[in-house]
């Protein structure tokens, strides 16, 4: 039975899991390598309730217990009670794995950790850790609070009954889930990244400018956002890391990066993050860069 949730990392993913999960009745255990994290993270946190007070959907009563659910602290200790760890550290797996060294100590034996990792093995991660079992990937998407899917990813060690009692937890959390193997970026991304480094190719060859490309794709296909304004949202360093995660590990050219996107990467354009990337987000509206 999961009640006490931990989770790693408080920023962009760590801190939109732990508004879900304690807005869903369950204490958080919420861990970053600083206090000023620590901080951000809660600040994002309660902007985002405050904006659902503003809304109505929320009422202060329920922000106020929501908050007061999280706990958060930089000492492992602090994980010492929870039955689930979920850890959505920076996407580097030597961070992940001395992440789960200092982890795997404190936790109680039967305690299940779970990686939000958009495109690292599973069972690889799963093998470093003292529980291979009741190690598996949740894989949540970006809002948190907004998205309704979550991945589960089996490694090739996951215990069915770690798999079981994480669908139920998920479902406890309004979001729907879909199981994935654990294949390079599993489903969404394997899916989704093609397509945006194609819309780069298409900007690269000259076929469009970002403005047709966008539009095509939104009024042609139906998507709420055009592929490169998307690829602006997602973060392009976080764009590239996956198609070369792609391209590595099914060694197909079919996902090799598109050299522009290895160019605004280059110059640091990184997207909304950075304040440009295919668009430019100095005014008060985006302009297109191409
Ligand atoms: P982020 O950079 O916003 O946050 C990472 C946080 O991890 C930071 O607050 C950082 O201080 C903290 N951190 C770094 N090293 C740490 C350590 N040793 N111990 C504890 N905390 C540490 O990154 P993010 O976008 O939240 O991504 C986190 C994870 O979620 C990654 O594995 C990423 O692949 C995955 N993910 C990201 C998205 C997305 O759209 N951003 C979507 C799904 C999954």
């Amino acid at each position: 039975m999961i009640q006490t949730i931990g989770v790693i990392g408080a920023g962009q993913m760590g801190n939109g899991i732990a508004h879900v999960v304690a807005a869903s009745g369950f204490q958080v255990k919420m861990l970053d390598v600083s206090e000023a994290a620590i901080a951000k993270g809660l600040a994002t946190i309660t902007r985002n309730l405050d904006r659902q007070v503003a809304k109505g959907r929320l009422s202060e009563e329920d922000k106020a217990a929501t908050l007061g659910r999280i706990t958060t602290g930089t000492d492992y200790t602090l994980f010492s009670d929870c039955d689930l760890v979920v850890e959505a550290a920076s996407e580097n797996e030597s961070v992940k794995r001395q992440i789960f060294a200092q982890l795997c100590p404190v936790l109680k034996a039967d305690a299940i950790i779970a990686s939000n990792t958009s495109s690292i093995s599973i069972t690889r991660l799963g093998a470093s850790t003292d529980r291979p079992a009741k190690f598996m990937g949740i894989h949540f998407m970006n809002p948190v609070p907004l998205m309704k899917l979550v991945e589960l990813i089996r490694g090739i060690a996951t215990g069915e009954d770690t798999f079981a009692t994480v669908k139920d937890f998920v479902a406890r959390l309004n979001k729907t889930s879909v199981s994935a193997e654990d294949f390079p970026a599993f489903i969404v991304n394997r899916i989704l990244l093609p397509m945006i480094n194609e819309a780069v190719y298409t900007l690269y060859e000259g076929v469009g400018s970002v403005d047709s490309i966008d539009n095509a794709m939104k009024l042609g296909a139906n998507h709420p956002m055009g592929p490169l304004e998307l690829a602006d949202f997602i973060g392009l360093d976080t764009c590239l890391a996956i198609m070369h995660v792609l391209h590595d590990g099914l060694a197909d050219t079919k996902y090799r990066p598109c050299p522009l996107l290895v160019k605004y990467v280059e110059a640091g354009w990184l997207g909304r993050k950075t304040g440009r990337g295919f668009y430019d987000y100095s005014g008060e509206k985006p302009v297109p860069t191409r």
